[in-house]
């Protein structure tokens, strides 16, 4: 087994065996906080510094190992990771109003390692032309579907979250009930939203590293909307009964 094989398979494995410790134990960032977690840094630079690392690490390794079988398809994902993640790091946390929130560093630091591995997976497999796409490809049934799942996801995703963002004026902390289209159905459409993002980046690039991240992100996104939801329903006791956590009708 090659170094990449061994690297992929343990942040694999390592993403199936967190899933019942988050369903436990929400990290405690956001409503979730807690600062038995040790010294905590400001919550906005802390988004900007650990997302941006994803941008720095999957640029790296994709323009580091670039062959020159890389077609137009892959030159395609790449925008598309680079447009997600610039959104992310440089747009998204300075929206954020509550700007005196802390995080604990020692989540900030968990997830730089996470997007430093995650990115560099993606950015190699990807730069390195390890899939090679048919002739034709942008009009095969798995290119079609997954594009438009990442761009409905991505929709879903930004609009959720710019939503959830004008609740609050500048310096407030305070949570109230949102109820605002796709909130009718769900407690967290945000999370929703990235995850069908990532699997509809998943069926474009049909590679593995692409599919083990949308699982990390169902294995991150799923426990914690379903801790998001019981802690609504605890808070407000005139929480919409008819909402589910994070599948519409379902769960
Ligand atoms: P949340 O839904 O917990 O919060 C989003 C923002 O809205 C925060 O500023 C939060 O404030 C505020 N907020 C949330 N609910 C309310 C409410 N009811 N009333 C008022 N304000 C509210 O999302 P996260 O912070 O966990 O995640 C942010 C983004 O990052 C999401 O798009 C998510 O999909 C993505 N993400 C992706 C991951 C992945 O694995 N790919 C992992 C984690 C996040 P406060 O912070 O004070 O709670």
């Amino acid at each position: 087994m090659n170094i990449f094989c061994f690297f992929l398979y343990a942040f694999l494995l390592l993403g199936v065996l967190i899933v019942p410790v988050l369903f436990f134990m929400a990290a405690p960032y956001g409503r979730h906080f807690s600062a038995n977690w040790g010294v905590g840094v400001n919550n906005r630079w802390a988004w900007v510094i650990m997302e941006f690392v994803s941008l720095l690490s999957f640029s790296f390794f994709f323009i580091f190992f670039l062959k020159p079988s890389v077609q137009w398809m892959h030159w395609f994902l790449f925008a598309l990771w680079i447009l997600h993640y610039t959104h992310r790091s440089l747009i998204f946390p300075f929206q954020l109003r509550s700007s005196q929130s802390k995080m604990p560093l020692l989540i900030m630091l968990n997830a730089v390692l996470f997007n430093v591995i995650n990115g560099g997976l993606n950015g190699f497999y990807l730069g390195a032309a390890k899939t090679l796409y048919p002739e034709n490809y942008y009009l095969t049934g798995y290119f079609i579907l997954g594009f438009f799942l990442f761009l409905s996801g991505m929709i879903i995703n930004i609009s959720s979250d710019y939503y959830l963002i004008s609740l609050r004026s500048e310096n407030q902390n305070h949570y109230v009930i949102p109820k605002w289209r796709w909130f009718n159905y769900v407690s967290s459409p945000n999370y929703l939203g990235e995850i069908i993002e990532w699997i509809g980046f998943a069926l474009m690039a049909q590679n593995m590293p692409a599919w083990v991240f949308a699982f990390w992100t169902v294995a991150n996104l799923v426990p914690r909307a379903v801790t998001h939801h019981k802690w609504y329903k605890n808070k407000f006791p005139d929480y919409p009964k008819n909402r589910k956590a994070i599948i519409p009708f379902l769960f």
